[in-house]
């Protein structure tokens, strides 16, 4: 352990399991430790840094926002915010954005928005929330409680009342959970943390289906799948299914912490009002300043088109892999969120001898080697990452 670990772990709380490697800079698709080993990154920040390092304009952007103002509240109005808000409006079909530090915030907003919802038209008696096993939502109290997952939410009980789990892709355990007290169902569109398992087109219509019949708000949790991941905005757009409510995260920003809840026009219209809802930070100039960049480079630089256009080759040589190791079971994932299933072996040696060979990935649910690298990733990064997972499987 070097200095910077050992002072790391002496001052800072210990939550995380980190890897043995101190990072220092980036460039493009490329990170560097301070011994200058460098990695091909296939994490980014945990999906988060969509365009790499140092995308041309982007620090430009961001430095210039600094030059001007970084902070006032949301008392006042300001020109980043109203951009990146009609950027989102615009990307998303949808009408109205509250901008958050952080994707569990975006989550917190929308279940209030829901909550408000029914509140709202004077059913107070609905209050119950729909949510799925293996999802993952976040880490505070709320986002926790909507969390299908035992392990991290025991330890905090109890959390808030009237959620119920239901089974991702079984559209009769969801149904199953329904009564005159449910006023959302929430779903990530692909989950992400839970194994990278993309939803069924039919699951999603028929969430839909249920859901406006019987006038419930249907949320779907874009944090990670969305900001063009799966090769359009939001992965919802690939299903033709629109969501009443849509929090993303992660890549919106590519970098800056900063996340929304975005709200239909039947959610907008009746739920969150003056005095309901409020954040310090959130959507300040400085990360509003990045979000509008980023919906920028991703018009100019056809960001979305290129995922599109990579997909296939990424998915042909991941499924080479699944063919060629017995260890790789199988693929799953949409565009740039891709997993492959690892077993005989635990699927933290095979990250971790990538990283030793120079390759950042990370795993999700117990078994899955999770791959969601910067969007502006080309065939070489790709030919580069199956080389060294290869020599890793070995
Ligand atoms: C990461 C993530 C969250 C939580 O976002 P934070 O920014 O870590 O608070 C919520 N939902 C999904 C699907 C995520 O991937």
């Amino acid at each position: 352990m070097n200095e910077q670990m050992r002072q790391s772990e002496e001052s800072i709380l210990h939550t995380y399991n980190r890897f043995p490697v101190v990072l220092d800079h980036g460039e493009g698709c490329w990170l560097y430790d301070t011994e200058g080993k460098k990695y091909l990154d296939f994490a980014a920040g945990i999906a988060v840094n969509a365009l790499g390092y140092h995308y041309p304009g982007y620090d430009e952007a961001l430095k210039e926002q600094i030059g001007k103002l970084m902070h006032i509240s949301n008392l006042y109005y300001n020109e980043p915010m109203s951009e990146a808000g009609h950027k989102l409006v615009k990307a998303s079909g949808m009408s109205k954005a509250f901008f958050t530090n952080s994707g569990t915030e975006a989550i917190e907003g929308a279940l209030k928005a829901a909550r408000k919802y029914a509140y709202a038209k004077g059913r107070r008696d609905r209050y119950e929330i729909i949510a799925m096993n293996h999802s993952f939502h976040g880490r505070s109290m709320g986002a926790l409680s909507v969390t299908g997952n035992a392990h991290y939410r025991e330890p905090f009980e109890p959390l808030i009342g009237g959620v119920k789990f239901a089974d991702f892709n079984d559209l009769e355990s969801v149904k199953a959970q329904i009564t005159e007290k449910t006023c959302a169902i929430i779903t990530e569109t692909v989950q992400g943390e839970g194994g990278i398992y993309p939803a069924e087109q039919s699951f999603l219509e028929g969430l839909r289906e249920i859901c406006t019949e019987k006038d419930i708000l249907l949320i779907f949790d874009e944090i990670q799948c969305g900001m063009g991941r799966t090769g359009t905005y939001f992965a919802w757009q690939s299903y033709g299914v629109k969501p009443d409510i849509m929090t993303c995260a992660k890549a919106l920003g590519s970098g800056v912490p900063v996340g929304a809840f975005v709200l239909g026009e039947k959610a907008a219209e009746a739920s969150l009002a003056p005095g309901d809802h409020g954040t310090t930070y959130g959507g300040n100039p400085f990360v509003c300043a990045a979000v509008s960049k980023v919906f920028d480079i991703f018009e100019e630089d056809h960001i979305l088109e290129h995922v599109r256009e990579l997909t296939p080759y990424l998915e042909e040589k991941l499924d080479g892999l699944v063919e060629k190791y017995d260890t790789v079971a199988a693929r799953r994932g949409k565009g740039f969120m891709q997993g492959l299933v690892i077993t005989g072996i635990p699927v933290g040696t095979v990250v971790s001898r990538a990283l030793e060979k120079g390759l950042l990935v990370i795993s999700a649910g117990s078994d899955v080697l999770r791959l969601v690298p910067p969007l502006v990733i080309t065939k070489e990064h790709i030919d580069l990452m199956i080389e060294i997972l290869e020599k890793s499987l070995a």
